[in-house]
């Protein structure tokens, strides 16, 4: 068969990851045309690959180009909504960087334009789900050995964050990866949401509360419970454990040489989310390649996109406000169910 020709957009951190991903590692794909903001950038993206590649600075421009079979999306997120429905518009897959939009509202609109143009084109890059760790937790989960889950308690950790993030993006930014692929993981959509501000760490800048703590139920009853501390200086450390009624599951950390020096026994633990999750980009994007070249999307979808943001904002506004809040979310559209 023959190359999915792609057309990146955003051609910053991630989009030049995906660049040399989509052109050299993966099956059954070439980078055909780049576009960012400013032609520079566009330029150090089209220098990435061999071969003829054409240069956008417009997102119209490279969706409507002949030689680009679908699209990747890697602005920053207050973009991704345009380039999005173009891509709908045109009839083209379309790979989008979380979040899909940096509000519901807008991920609405895309849902709906999704489901007008009658055809399954948008996926997210929510990672985790493809992460080998938390798919052999699925599957242990899935047999049934373990019965119903009852208590999920996951942590996010990160060594430290700059200036420039703030207090609501331990949800938006950090919580959301959890806010996705735990509803994923155990089978069970959001019900109520909660975040309690407590002690903070003398690490964190002025202003940001950290660590927080994120208590959600499930609409089946599961209690979450969420440690974000993203100042912890020790490592990037993501733990999830699932209590269920005949055992329990934990997400494997990743395997490090366990060495004896100087009296102990020790372990190293991954510094940052580039490496911890290195491999689940890989295989996230070849799943979607091979998807795309079928018509249909079997990672996260807009609705996904839709639901992360939605509970996001009832988390934002819990931590604002002291309260437990609801999503609700209307219920998944015929046009999504699986
Ligand atoms: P970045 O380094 O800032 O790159 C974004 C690029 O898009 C920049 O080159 C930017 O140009 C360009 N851009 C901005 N507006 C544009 C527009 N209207 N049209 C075309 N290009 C435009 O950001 P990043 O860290 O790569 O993140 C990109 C996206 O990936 C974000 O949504 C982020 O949340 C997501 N992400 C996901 C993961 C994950 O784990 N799944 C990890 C990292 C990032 P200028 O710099 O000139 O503005």
């Amino acid at each position: 068969m023959a190359n999915l020709r792609i057309g990146v957009i955003g051609c910053g951190m991630i989009g030049r990851e995906h660049i040399k991903r989509l052109h050299y590692r993966l099956q059954g794909s070439e980078v055909t045309a780049v576009c960012d903001v400013v032609e520079e950038g566009a330029k150090k993206g089209a220098a990435l690959v061999n071969g003829d590649v054409a240069v956008y600075t417009d997102i119209q421009a490279i969706v409507n180009d002949a030689n680009v079979d679908a699209l990747v999306v890697t602005t920053p997120g207050f973009a991704h909504k345009e380039a999005v429905l173009a891509a709908i518009k045109a009839g083209k897959p379309v790979f989008c960087e979380k979040p899909l939009c940096t509000t519901a509202a807008d991920c609405k609109e895309i849902v709906d334009a999704e489901i007008a143009s009658g055809k399954h084109l948008v996926q997210v890059g929510f990672m985790r789900r493809y992460d080998r760790g938390y798919r052999q937790v699925k599957e242990l989960l899935d047999s049934g050995d373990f019965g119903s889950p009852l208590v999920v308690k996951c942590t996010h950790r990160a060594i430290s964050v700059d200036d420039a993030y703030t207090t609501e993006m331990a949800i938006t930014d950090t919580a959301i990866h959890e806010i996705d692929c735990l509803p994923w993981l155990i089978d069970d959509e959001w019900d109520k949401v909660q975040c309690i501000l407590g002690k903070d760490t003398s690490a964190a800048h002025k202003g940001l509360r950290d660590p927080q703590i994120m208590i959600m139920t499930t609409k089946k009853g599961v209690t979450v419970i969420l440690e974000v501390y993203v100042n912890c200086k020790f490592g990037y450390d993501i733990n999830c454990e699932v209590v269920c009624e005949d055992g329990v599951v934990n997400l494997p950390c990743p395997s490090f040489p366990t060495v004896r020096k100087d009296n102990k026994i020790s372990t190293a633990i991954e510094q940052n989310w580039i490496l911890r999750f290195i491999d689940s980009y890989d295989v996230e994007l070849q799943e979607w390649l091979d998807d795309a070249k079928k018509g249909v999307v079997s990672g996260p979808t807009a609705w996904d996109g839709y639901v992360a943001e939605l509970t996001a904002d009832a988390l934002v506004k819990a931590q604002k406000a002291g309260t437990i809040e609801k999503v609700a979310t209307g219920g998944i559209p015929a046009f999504y169910k699986k």
